[in-house]
């Protein structure tokens, strides 16, 4: 089966053929540092280690680029308004964001330059474009001169004469063309700034990740990404810079995130519609977070909301209480009957044209949400089967669940969603504990240690034939929503969902 995808540049989905057997190289456009990211950026990065743990999962060996903005007006902007240096706002938020994108669980890149230390190779790629005349120096600026570079417009699939006109309101009159970009500006009194051929000064931000991707991956790449908001003018002018610097082709395949949006409008810093990402994290854990946004293809706009929110919680919930049922019953002797063949069988098909269908769908331009519908199925499927059998489980069905459980476990894993670790059986609520210290004298502070005391409890009330107190254990367990099924391999504790 061949990967798909789709590509910005001439806006088709194409076969993905990498540059170089096995290998895949990447560059992801990161962060400007000068704030805490909103779940906006947290999207647009999800969305690249979706792409990038797929494409390990796929067996490429895959170099992964993504810069720092540590320097730029909005750095400088925040700097002067906290009365701090921007070298100081930009090292509180680069930390904050290595710490965001680890707490999200977020594969590290390969290779993470920041535009302050890759000043000398932006210098050199700026001389590079006013030898070969691409770029002009006025007053200490350089611009990139848009007209030289016939391509222009070609990513966007916009006309240069339109953008022209467009741009002729507020000129800076020291431009030669209304459409021309700074590669390189003088700096003011207080700015950060570094010598260079044409005054102290610094660097653009377009010009940073041409710089950079082509220095940690050659050019020409495979991947270049980032949210569909930087396809103009960012993109647009890396593919200029780039191209007109080195004479050759840029990125190979260009892929663009859709935007998160609130209320039908994209979520920004400027317009205050932003939740920031570690608010959230505080409130749900990473994988709740991932599976929704996991639940939009990347490239569709996502409406973002505290109900969707909710939702991926109580989706991560059935599916790790599946897990966690499955796991727990295995551990256990399962002498009943058994379910019907057919039964088993259907399920046992159902695990295999799920695996199918993922790989499918993943394979199609990385469509995560008809991935996690088909392991939506299989969930569904297997707690059916576990409710239809519930007190006659055997052997040979817990082996077809245990294949559905790790089935889950490992496709949930390729798309960076894990489940809670070393849990086993139902999750019980915290009110086990209070019951049990009541009627079993338990003194502890372990849910499931408690739910053993209670059993125990009510094993020796129906021994003692004391239905008073076996009847207070199942009346305290069926009022927090828990109730306790006796079957072949012995009591059952089975919780009901909310
Ligand atoms: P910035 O720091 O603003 O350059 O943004 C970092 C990354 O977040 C870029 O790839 C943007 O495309 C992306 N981004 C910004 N806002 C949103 C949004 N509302 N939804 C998805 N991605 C976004
Ligand atoms: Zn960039």
């Amino acid at each position: 089966m061949t990967l798909r995808l789709y590509n910005s540049m001439g806006r088709t989905k194409e076969d993905f053929v990498p540059r170089e057997a096995g290998k895949v190289s990447m560059y992801i456009c990161g962060p400007t540092v000068y704030n805490h990211i909103h779940i906006g950026n947290a999207r647009t990065f999800l969305s690249f280690d979706l792409i990038r743990r797929y494409l390990e999962h796929r067996g490429f060996d895959v170099a992964f680029v993504q810069n720092i903005t540590d320097v730029d007006d909005k750095i400088i902007r925040a700097a002067a308004e906290a009365g701090v240096t921007a070298a100081e706002v930009a090292s509180t938020y680069s930390d904050a964001f290595l710490k965001a994108m680890a707490d999200l669980g977020v594969e590290k890149p390969t290779a993470q330059p920041r535009a302050t230390e890759t000043i000398g190779p932006m210098i050199e790629m700026v001389e590079r474009l006013i030898e070969r005349g691409h770029a002009y120096v006025v007053d200490g600026d350089v611009y990139f001169a848009v007209r030289s570079f016939t391509g222009y417009g070609k990513l966007s699939g916009r006309d240069i004469d339109d953008l022209e006109s467009g741009a002729r309101v507020g000129v800076d009159e020291r431009k030669n063309d209304p459409l021309d970009f700074a590669l390189w500006k003088s700096a003011k009194p207080g700015e950060p700034h570094w010598t260079s051929p044409w005054g102290e000064g610094r660097p653009g931000w377009h010009l940073e990740c041409s710089v950079m991707s082509e220095m940690e991956l050659g050019v020409p790449f495979d991947i270049h990404g980032g949210g569909s908001d930087l396809i103009f003018p960012h993109h647009e002018n890396e593919v200029a810079q780039s191209e007109a610097a080195t004479g050759k082709p840029f990125a190979r395949y260009w892929l663009h995130g859709g935007m998160l949006n609130i209320n039908a409008e994209k979520m920004s810093k400027s317009l205050g519609n932003f939740t920031l990402l570690k608010d959230v994290l505080e409130a749900y854990p990473a994988p709740v977070l991932r599976l929704l946004m996991l639940q939009t293809h990347y490239r569709s706009p996502l409406d973002f909301s505290t109900e969707r929110l909710e939702e991926a919680s109580t989706a991560y919930e059935r599916f790790a209480n599946m897990v966690r049922m499955i796991t727990w019953l295995r551990d256990r002797p399962a002498p009943g009957i058994g379910a019907g063949v057919a039964d088993r069988e259907a399920l046992q098909t159902v695990v295999t044209e799920v695996r199918a269908r993922f790989a499918a769908d993943m394979d199609d331009d990385f469509n995560s949400a008809g991935a996690l519908g088909a392991l939506f199925e299989l969930a569904r499927a297997a707690n059916g089967f576990l409710s239809a059998n519930e007190t006659v489980l055997s052997a040979p069905d817990l082996d077809v669940l245990g294949d559905a459980a790790a089935t889950v476990i490992e496709l949930l894993g390729v798309l960076g969603v894990d489940l809670p670790a070393g849990e086993t059986g139902p999750s019980l609520p915290v009110g086990v504990i209070a019951i049990a210290a009541e009627v079993a004298g338990y003194s502890g502070d372990d849910t499931s240690a408690a739910m053993d005391a209670l059993l125990e409890a009510r094993a020796a009330a129906r021994a003692d034939k004391d239905w008073a107190r076996a009847d207070a254990v199942r009346d305290g367990l069926a009022a927090l929503g828990v109730r306790v099924e006796d079957t072949a391999a012995g009591p059952r504790v089975i919780v009901s969902e909310n």
